[in-house]
């Protein structure tokens, strides 16, 4: 399933529903939907105010399932990533005049089996979020 959306805060719900419906075929319990939906929003909203800084640009979204493992990444075209160590540190954030806490890639971690982030700043960044569904009795 491949997708492409416009980066605008609207489109944080419909990522995370489109998810949620192509994963239901999974059978997942509410606690495993509940979790992926919560990393797709975390890494849209990413995209959407560090990437695009609230500006224009296209989201893309691919998710594929092998067996019971869904795989799903998340990339924009926005400013990039310098240093992205440092930037998946929990409480790292470089707007803190917006209010955010840096805890998005903490929740995306906590919340997924993987998470791998690839980005070149200038050009975009991409989050591959891996899970296993019903690996958890
Ligand atoms: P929170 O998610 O808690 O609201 P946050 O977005 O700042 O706060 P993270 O989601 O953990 O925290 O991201 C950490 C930092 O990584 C961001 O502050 C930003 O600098 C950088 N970052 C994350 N995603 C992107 C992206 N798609 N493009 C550019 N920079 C990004
Ligand atoms: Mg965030």
């Amino acid at each position: 399933m491949k997708i492409i959306f416009e980066s605008c805060s609207e489109n944080e719900a419909f990522a995370r529903t489109v998810v949620a419906a192509y994963i239901t075929r999974l059978n997942p319990t509410l606690e495993e939907l509940s979790d992926v939906k919560t990393a797709v929003s975390e890494a849209v909203t990413n995209c959407i105010i560090h990437g695009y800084e609230g500006g224009e640009g296209d989201i893309v979204m691919e998710c594929c399932i092998h067996n019971s493992d869904i795989n799903i990444t998340i990339e924009d075209y926005g400013i990039g990533i310098e240093d992205i160590e440092k930037a998946m540190e929990p409480l790292y954030t470089t707007r803190p005049e917006w209010e955010r806490s840096g805890m998005g890639f903490a929740f995306m971690e906590a919340f997924m089996d993987k998470l791998d982030v690839e980005s070149v700043p200038g050009k975009g960044t991409k989050v591959i979020l891996k899970r296993t569904i019903g690996s958890c009795g």
